[in-house]
């Protein structure tokens, strides 16, 4: 069930739903692997693609369905595959049309886990890639080479927050015959539409801002119907990414609370960024809501909010980043993003421990580098922690 002329907050409540012959008000959860068939004449036609109906829930199955439907619908989407967590979303989207001899281009400020596979991965099966800074068109334009097939970012980028033109790097994939694929986990479904800027496939991890809770990992790839069937419905299908019915079940419970969670949790990170700005120990505060942003004007083209993280650069590195988090005791240090709780880490300490100290200086991740993720508690306690944490270093 859903409707082209539902606002958002009413396709996040009723957005895909379909009901059995009870009638149930909340989405059943179809807890199961397979389907049985009335005759074996009706298990052909279904295998044959002649009936309708499931077959496998590795391929489908009707409580991730909903779930793919409420995600097509939010954004604007024509299909959809939910994975068993963001990065089987990244790397089917990537791997899924792509081949030997193909060459990708990526913006270089990505999460850990999609750098390692762009970089890593992909070289191991012949396909060629190239980082960039993202942040100038310029960049994308001398990196492109004739086999390019791929252009893939994140923006707001992890941890730094930069923000990456989707636009402009849509059009020259539009001109050169690539496909963009966006890492749209930072900005959330609410605050940047990717396939509206023009970008070809959308990729989230649903572990964040849509489950919200903490509690389940998730993702999911929306594009065009048309490169679905062509680059990854069978992909898909033989690989096995696939969401669990479970999990599926807990995130459409969580796109029902999407709008008013991360409307409060960025309403407290604009107030806790202010309060940030400017004050003893601290150098730097990086938050897409602020006129200081250095994308400010890109940010107001393509995002309609601002983020429910901030980053910080405390003065003297990472013995008093280290004494910061220690000191907190509402924000929790964790490496995780986009929960109801408030959680802080250290990028150059645990996200991106991998990366080489050149690199972290590139993007930005300095020793004092700290990323706060907003949670829903009350935003006065939140600065009252923060205050207490910064007068104890
Ligand atoms: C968390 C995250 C991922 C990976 O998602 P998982 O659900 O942890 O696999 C990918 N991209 C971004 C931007 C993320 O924040």
């Amino acid at each position: 069930m859903t409707s082209k002329t539902w606002r958002t907050a009413t396709t996040l409540v009723h957005g895909g739903t379909t009901r059995s012959q009870h009638g149930e008000t909340s989405e059943a959860l179809f807890l199961t692997q397979g389907y049985v068939y009335e005759s074996a004449e009706a298990a052909e036609a279904r295998f044959k693609g002649e009936a309708e109906g499931f077959i496998y829930s590795r391929y489908a199955n009707p409580t991730v369905d909903m779930f793919e439907k409420r995600m097509c619908a939010l954004e604007g989407a024509e299909d959809a595959r939910a994975t068993a967590t963001g990065m089987a979303a990244v790397s089917a989207a990537l791997l899924c049309q792509v081949k030997a001899g193909d060459h990708v281009v990526a913006a270089r400020a990505l999460f850990g886990s999609c750098r390692w596979v762009v970089e890593k991965l992909m070289a191991r099966y012949g396909v060629e890639t190239t980082l960039v800074d993202g942040r100038d068109i310029e960049n994308w334009k001398k990196a492109v080479r004739p086999n390019t097939k791929v252009f893939f970012l994140e923006s707001p980028t992890n941890p730094t927050l930069e923000v990456i033109d989707i636009a402009a790097v849509a059009t020259l994939a539009n001109e050169i015959g690539a496909r963009v694929v966006v890492d749209n986990v930072f900005a959330t479904p609410l605050f940047q539409k990717p396939l509206e800027l023009g970008a070809h496939i959308v990729v989230y991890s649903t572990t964040k801002h849509i489950d919200g809770q903490g509690r389940c990992l998730g993702g999911v790839i929306l594009s065009e119907k048309e490169w679905i069937d062509e680059n990854l419905h069978d992909y898909f299908r033989h690989t096995g990414p696939s969401m669990s019915p479970f999990n599926a079940w807990t995130m459409l419970k969580g796109l029902e609370t999407l709008p008013l969670r991360v409307r409060q949790q960025t309403e407290s990170a604009t107030r806790i960024a202010d309060a940030l700005d400017g004050r003893k120990g601290v150098n730097r505060v990086i938050y897409p809501g602020r006129a200081d942003h250095p994308q400010a004007n890109i940010i107001a083209k393509q995002m309609s909010g601002g983020s429910t993280l901030v980053a910080i650069d405390i003065d003297g590195g990472k013995e008093a980043a280290f004494a910061f988090q220690n000191a907190l005791e509402i924000i929790r240090i964790s490496n995780n993003l986009g929960d109801a709780k408030s959680l802080i880490t250290h990028p150059a300490t645990t996200t991106h421990k991998n990366l080489a100290e050149e690199d972290r200086l590139e993007l930005g991740i300095g020793a004092g580098t700290l990323r706060l993720s907003v949670g829903l508690e009350d935003t006065d306690d939140l600065i009252e922690d923060i205050d207490r944490a910064l007068s104890a270093i």
